[in-house]
């Protein structure tokens, strides 16, 4: 079968190439690749700055963003032929930590975890791949080639749980406004479970785009430009920061309405050492009750979250994120980023 493969570490080594079909040891569930998403990660990887092949093994399979139809599932896998599923990326550490011991890799203490198409294991790039059932996540059959925005749908949904248990440790807590900082795959879908929960959304981008202002106010939400004035003149209850911009994570910190949460998901290189007037930052943290907390990965409960918020969405909106669909021969083009892009996938049945 053809896969996208990787060198890691070795910048130019990704090829579309013949490999073995997918050994049992992924797991007695079979699917056909229907699409990959593409995002930084797999950029990065491409790139040589991330990524890491099964031991003893050379080239990576890459890809994490997953959507397959069943070709095969043993009785009781919680799958049957012809499902439209999506595999979960990580797999919990083996020793096991306390998080990984209850289901909750995307909260392992000791790092030794592994993920698909990323650390250790081969990903979904490849025209067939197998799972194991309890990392199977059935997507809803209306939703088509939008199933492949479960993934990073995921990573939301669990923003949201962990802002949403910080913000019940207070009994009167009733969050009006949210404001999402970046406005591509990642906040668009912050922005969507925020309408979802009633809230009044607002999404901060650096540029004007007239696509991505329609999709905001399609959600009800508004869209700004203007950097902290919106900010300021929002006061957001929850700030889920989707930029991963020191200059603009600096800026946003202690700037929420008075017990507010800033839920950072951004990854960033270190380097960018800035001059913060961290007595003003804690006074008004400290005073305020704010909280601030970073969010990576996603468990089996967030994939399920996030595939129900995606079945109750409107399917001309997710339609909409997939700015761009390519065949699989004309892999190289999805891992170019375009400015006009939002989500770009790599489609199997082209
Ligand atoms: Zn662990």
């Amino acid at each position: 079968m053809r896969a996208i493969t990787v060198f890691p570490g070795q910048p130019g080594s990704v090829r579309l190439e013949d490999v073995p079909d997918p050994p049992a040891s992924d797991g007695p569930i079979l699917v056909r690749t229907v699409a990959l998403g593409v995002c930084g990660t797999d950029r990065d990887i491409v790139a040589g700055e991330y990524g890491w092949a099964p031991p003893g093994e050379n080239r990576l399979v890459l890809g994490h963003e997953s959507l397959g139809r069943v070709e095969h599932a043993p009785a009781g896998a919680g799958v049957v032929p012809d499902d439209l599923v999506v595999g979960i990326v990580r797999r919990p550490d083996p020793v096991p930590c306390p998080a990984c011991a209850v289901g909750e890799w995307d909260m392992c203490r000791n790092g030794r975890y592994t993920e698909r198409g990323i650390k250790e294991r081969n990903g979904y790039g490849a025209e067939r791949f197998r799972l194991e059932s309890e990392f199977a996540v059935r997507v809803d059959p209306g939703l088509g080639l939008l199933g492949v925005l479960l993934e990073p749908a995921s990573i939301l949904a669990k923003a949201w749980d962990h802002t949403e248990r910080i913000g019940h440790r207070s009994r009167g807590w009733k969050p009006k406004a949210v404001m999402v900082t970046g406005a591509g795959p990642i906040g668009l879908l912050a922005a969507l479970m925020g309408a979802q929960r009633g809230l009044d959304v607002h999404v901060l981008n650096r540029h004007a785009s007239d696509l991505k202002s329609s999709l905001v106010r399609e959600l009800g939400g508004s869209f700004h430009t203007d950097g902290m004035a919106a900010v300021d003149r929002v006061q957001p209850d929850v700030l889920i920061e989707c930029t991963g911009s020191p200059e603009l994570i600096g800026e946003v910190l202690a700037r929420t309405a008075s017990g507010g949460i800033v839920c950072l998901t951004g990854v960033t290189a270190p380097g960018h050492a800035r001059s913060l007037d961290i007595g003003r930052y804690n006074r008004t943290m400290v005073l305020n009750n704010d909280a601030v907390f970073g969010t990576v990965n996603a468990n089996r409960r967030h994939y399920e979250m996030a595939a129900k918020a995606l079945a109750l969405a409107d399917k001309t909106w997710l339609a909409r994120l997939i700015t761009r669909r390519v065949s699989v021969e004309r892999w190289s083009e999805a891992l170019r980023h375009s400015p006009d892009d939002i989500k770009v996938v790599i489609d199997f049945s082209l």
